[in-house]
């Protein structure tokens, strides 16, 4: 009996909707809201998010970066490079085990073959997808492109179609590139000091909710791991939480 109320209620409302044109936009627009956002996406709209991502590794520094994140309970997302070594076998499995998130970045990083054209930037993708599943079962859509999907080939003649070509496929084949909101410039060069990361973060947080954060994970780039601690206790000071990178994450890309 209380169905069949709803039921009326339900089908009553859309006619006075209809009838008396009730605020139809609004209802069009509220409308769209649940399909386009996930519960728990909604539920994130409002808070301060910090998505720490390492690129390039593992490297002989992932070790350190691990036990700095465990110390402060915070998980990252790392874009990942294909790395055999034995030390790095160990990289990937903690990073793993120990909660962070782990996607795609190139298995080779070498502009010369990654960027050579379209096919040969899936080659090397693929690559880097089949050495992570057969090893540690892992499988991401997540990606970033070496330098990001508006790097300096973008802006060439030669390689813009290519790099357009890449972005289309990828979008087509059903990954999500994802860049980045701050830059902490420790890419620049190793010789950037651990002071300007820092403050490049903390200049890049201003009035900004969602913030996702560019730092390297590279042998020669010490000063991104000393610079670390201060950067997440800056976020957290600021009232962010930490989060990693997924599907549901929303899209921060440059183009
Ligand atoms: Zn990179």
């Amino acid at each position: 009996m209380k169905n069949m109320l709803k039921l009326f209620l339900s089908v009553a409302g859309s006619f006075i909707i209809i009838l008396f044109g009730v605020d139809v936009q609004n209802v069009q627009v509220h409308a769209m809201v649940p399909e386009e956002m996930t519960p728990l996406l909604k539920s994130k709209e409002n808070q301060k998010i910090a998505y720490l991502t390492f690129d390039d590794g593992p490297s002989l520094n992932t070790m350190e970066i691990l036990d700095i994140l465990d110390r402060y309970h915070v998980k990252a997302t790392f874009f990942v490079k294909g790395n055999e070594e034995p030390y790095a076998k160990e990289c990937y499995q903690e990073m793993i085990s120990r909660g962070h998130a782990i996607a795609l970045h190139s298995y080779t990083h070498d502009y010369s073959i990654v960027y050579r054209s379209t096919e040969s930037f899936f080659q090397d993708l693929n690559r880097l997808e089949t050495m992570l599943q057969k090893e540690y079962g892992i499988k991401s859509r997540i990606v970033r492109l070496p330098g990001g999907s508006n790097n300096r080939l973008r802006h060439q003649a030669a390689t813009k179609p290519i790099i357009n070509g890449i972005l289309q496929q990828l979008k087509e084949k059903g990954y999500i590139y994802i860049d980045w909101s701050i830059d902490s410039t420790d890419g620049f060069s190793p010789s950037i000091r651990e002071q300007q990361i820092i403050t490049a973060v903390q200049k890049g947080t201003k009035n900004q909710k969602h913030v996702n954060i560019l730092l390297h994970d590279i042998n020669s780039m010490k000063n991104t791991v000393e610079a670390l601690p201060d950067i997440i206790e800056f976020l957290k000071k600021e009232g962010y939480t930490f989060d990693t990178i997924d599907e549901t994450t929303p899209k921060m890309q440059f183009n």
